[in-house]
Order: C-alpha cells, then structure tokens, then sequence
C-alpha cells in the first residue's frame, strides 16, 4: 500500500485539558519528539517518493511553534504540503495569531482543523476560537471544523449555535464522543452514541503513518489506537521509516481488514463465540473490542491467514 501522509502527534502539551481528551493531554504533560528526528522521518518520507502530506497534531504543537515551522519549511523544501489540527487558542490575540498562521502558511501549512465544542470551550474563549475561524479564513487555510458530541446533543449544538456568523459556510463534522482517554473516566456511559453497526463497519484507515508523542509508530491515531496491538508498527527512535511502512504491508489481519471490512471478523468473532455489542460508537470502537481481544486474536489468527493467503492468490490471478 502507497502511504500518503506522514502525522506527528509532536507533544501531549496541551493549552487545555478536556475531559473528552483520548490522549488525555493537559497544560503540565512535558512529552516532545525531537526535531532532529522528525526532520529525518520527513526526508526518508520523501525518499520513498509516495508521502505527499504531513500532518502535526498533539495536544497542541503549536505550543512548540518554532519546531512546527522549522519542520513545515523542511517538509515544504521537499515539496510535501502540512496539516495541522488545534483548538485555536492562539486566536485570542487576532494581531498575534494572524502572524503566526501567516508564518505557517508561508512554511507550508494548507490545511488546519479547529476543534470546537462544549468541551474545548471550557478552555478556550469563544472569541479566541471566533478569531482563530476569521484568520485562518482569511488565509486561505482553514479546512473544517471538528466538534464532539454526546447522546443529549447540547455539546455541539450550543457551540454550533454562539459561533454563528462564523461557522457559516464552513465544512464542520461532529463525531460522536468516544469513550476512551479521558472520556472514558469522566462521562457517563448513556451519553455515549451507538451509531456504528458491526456487520458493516469499514477501517477508515486512510494510508498514514502515525507517529505519537511517546515515540510509537502506529498506523492510526483513533481514540482507541494504542489499545490495539495490531496497529503498532514500531519505535520513532530506532526504526527506519522504511521499515515502519513494511512492517505495515506485513500483517494478515490489517490485510484482510483493508479488503473486506469488519464482516469477516464479526461472523469470525460469532463463530468462536466471541460477544459482540449490538452497536458501537464508531468503527474504530469495534476494532479495540475485537483486536484488542487477546483470546479473540489467537483463535482467529489461522482464519485470517487463510483468508489472507486466499485472497493474495485471487489478487494474483485477477480474480474478483
Ligand atoms: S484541545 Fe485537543 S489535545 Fe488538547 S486537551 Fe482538548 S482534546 Fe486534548
Ligand atoms: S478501525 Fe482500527 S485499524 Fe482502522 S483506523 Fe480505526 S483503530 Fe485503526
């Protein structure tokens, strides 16, 4: 599989501490990866000629802004463009933050994600996130914005409803607030919402290669990621980028997940009477109940090498 885009969640600094975070990230966390190794994951990105993007999130990287362009400029002198995700607090200051976008943006930044809802607004003043949608708005680089919610609905809502006039016009996706990190500790279970139906629940994998800010290479950075084995694929410290993108490329049950959705893995799961919730809250929540199952991955682990093998072999062939 091509990978498209390179993610650091460079530090779990954070200017605040919701309590959705599923990193669970707070003003006093001190993790940071190091500059020179980003900068020499973003050459060997380059090396292998298929990366095309990188993406910095955290906590907020912005708190380290001089790594962040630093490591921008160094993307952009590849030619590869960068992303980032805040909550905008640098928005309280509109002269201040307006420089600071615009000195990302002439590093490379295209795209930028501003979370907003009941939760980021506990910390961060509407009027510094208001600020944040105008300047990155009139930069050109404002991408969306993420909002989280809860089954009683008010968490997006009430936001959604004292940004107006800003959020008009805007791209704006609301998730459903997952219980893992710190959402799992500090809401109630009936608040979370079960939309997402086993049977035909699909990976949002979208070819990236994540690096979190303990220094694990994962291939995904949901909520629930570092509860699931099968998406770890080694140590920011000492492994090549290359090696990280193999060791993807090398595991039935990824392979087989990619192809076939979770279908083959919920009948699997009924087959070796594994229990299944009826419903899940997004599909990444049935990936942790089912790949974080240590009995569940040991049964089904010469069902999916089968499955594996066989569909390699119709692959080969050209066949459907
Ligand atoms: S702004 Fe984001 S990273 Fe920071 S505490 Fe809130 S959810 Fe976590
Ligand atoms: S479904 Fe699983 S493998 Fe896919 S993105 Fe979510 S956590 Fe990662």
């Amino acid at each position: 599989m091509d990978m498209k885009t390179l993610v650091f969640l460079m530090t779990d600094k954070c200017s605040a501490a919701c309590k959705i975070c599923c990193f669970s990230c707070t003003p006093n966390r001190k993790k940071l990866l190091s500059k020179e190794r980003m900068k020499e994951y973003i050459r060997q990105a380059n090396e292998i000629g298929t990366f095309n993007t990188v993406s910095y999130s955290g906590g907020e990287a912005i708190l380290y802004y001089g790594q962040l362009k630093e490591c921008m400029e160094y993307a952009k002198s590849f030619g590869m463009k960068s992303t980032l995700v805040s909550n905008g607090f640098w928005g309280a200051d509109y002269d201040k933050g307006y420089e600071m976008m615009k000195g990302l943006k002439n590093a490379g930044l295209s795209d930028i994600s501003i979370s907003v809802d009941q939760f980021h607004q506990e910390y961060v003043p509407l009027e510094a996130v208001k600020n944040a949608i105008r300047i990155t708005e009139k930069l050109g680089v404002l991408s969306t914005l993420t909002a989280m919610d809860l089954a009683d609905g008010k968490s997006s809502y009430d936001v959604m409803d004292r940004l107006r006039p800003e959020i008009y016009g805007k791209d704006i996706i609301v998730y459903p607030c997952f219980p893992a990190g710190a959402a799992g500790e500090n809401i109630p279970e009936d608040q979370f919402i079960m939309a997402c139906k086993p049977d035909t629940a699909i990976c949002p994998y979208n070819n990236d290669i994540i690096t979190m800010f303990d220094g694990s290479m994962l291939m995904c950075c949901s909520q629930f990621s570092r509860d699931i084995p099968m998406t770890y694929l080694g140590r920011f410290e000492t492994d090549a980028l290359l090696d990280i993108v193999e060791n993807f490329n090398d595991n039935d049950f990824r392979y087989v997940l990619l192809q076939k959705g979770f279908a083959f893995f919920t009948d699997l799961a009924r087959k070796l009477h594994v229990p299944l919730q009826g419903n899940y809250c997004v599909a990444c929540h049935l990936c942790r109940e089912l790949f974080g199952n240590k009995a569940f991955v040991e049964a089904a682990e010469p069902y999916v090498t089968e499955e594996a093998d066989r569909m390699r072999v119709r692959k080969l062939l050209s066949v459907s």
